[in-house]
């Protein structure tokens, strides 16, 4: 699932603006999202998790929300009506009820920065046509149609579809996820299975990925006792696919690596002290224009 759709980073933490620092409201959670945030950048995570600032909803994250409920919804369908058509025809009816949970975001996925600077000041529904929905839905649809080139949905059963996952460890930390898929095979393998509507990652780009999907293998495995025999990434950006087959050992790994970010996060929660990293991420970072790494190009 895209990480624009996990929990996040737990509940929010209480700023007491009376007194120097920070009231001691300490992060008891961790999402594989926020976790991303805080490694990319301190800065990003405190505007995101501690501050809690709005970010204008983006083409690309409704499309994979859209996406993704779709891919849910196709498994309930009997397998061998499981086609590219039955997708697409589940298409208006989800996107009717995300216009219906946000009026709002049609005309703020369409429109400019403008949309998103109105609406936030007037809260006024921001217009939008046919045209754009129908445009939009049609991208929907190629997205959908390359999932199936990837894989068969007839021939899968999967145990558990957007599974909510909430596993305390052995330190306190609770770690919370939503895993898009998970299959068991007939001999009890585990398969974790997460759609990606973006590009796959280039050679040597692809930590961040396989961190995230470890984090869903160590909380299935704390929750279940089981390791997950595979985890699975399916990029319909790219026609991809990115697997692997965690160890208990790299699990392992992967909690401690956890449990040192939440170390940093509480430090830098104590300090107040969240340094910018800037990369070219900042390009697509919803803060750049209030970002103190780029202070001196707003002047
Ligand atoms: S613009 Fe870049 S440096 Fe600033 S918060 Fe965003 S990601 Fe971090």
């Amino acid at each position: 699932m895209d990480s624009s759709q996990l929990v996040g980073a737990g509940e929010p933490v209480q700023r007491d603006k009376s007194k120097t620092g920070l009231a001691a409201r300490p992060v008891t959670s961790l999402s594989p999202s926020r976790a991303g945030d805080f490694m990319t950048c301190p800065q990003l995570y405190r505007y995101r998790s501690i501050d809690m600032l709005p970010e204008p909803p983006g083409r690309e994250a409704a499309r994979g929300t859209l996406v993704h409920e779709v891919l849910e919804r196709l498994f309930d369908l009997p397998a061998q009506e499981r086609t590219a058509e039955s997708a697409t025809a589940l298409l208006p009816d989800l996107w009717q009820a995300t216009i219906e949970r946000a009026p709002e975001l049609p005309g703020l996925i369409f429109g400019d920065d403008d949309s998103w600077k109105e609406w936030l000041s007037t809260q006024e529904i921001p217009e939008f046509t046919d045209a754009d929905v129908a445009g939009f839905l049609q991208e929907c649809t190629k997205y959908l149609g390359r999932y199936f080139e990837l894989e068969d949905p007839t021939r899968l059963e999967p145990a558990e579809r957007e599974q909510r996952i909430s596993v305390e460890l052995p330190s306190g930390l609770v770690l919370r996820g939503i895993i898009d898929r998970v299959d068991r095979a007939p001999n009890g393998a585990v398969r974790v299975v997460d759609y990606k509507t973006g590009r796959a990652p280039g050679a040597g780009w692809e930590a961040k990925a396989l961190f995230q999907m470890r984090f869903y293998g160590l909380m299935l495995w704390r929750l279940t006792g089981e390791i997950p025999a595979r985890l699975q990434l399916l990029y319909l950006g790219s026609k991809e696919r990115l697997a692997i087959d965690p160890t208990e050992q790299e699990l392992r790994a992967t909690e401690l690596k956890i449990e040192a970010l939440w170390q940093a996060i509480e430090r830098a929660l104590a300090k107040d002290d969240w340094p910018a990293k800037p990369s070219r991420l900042c390009d697509w970072c919803s803060f750049k224009d209030i970002c103190p790494a780029w202070a001196e190009d707003s002047d």
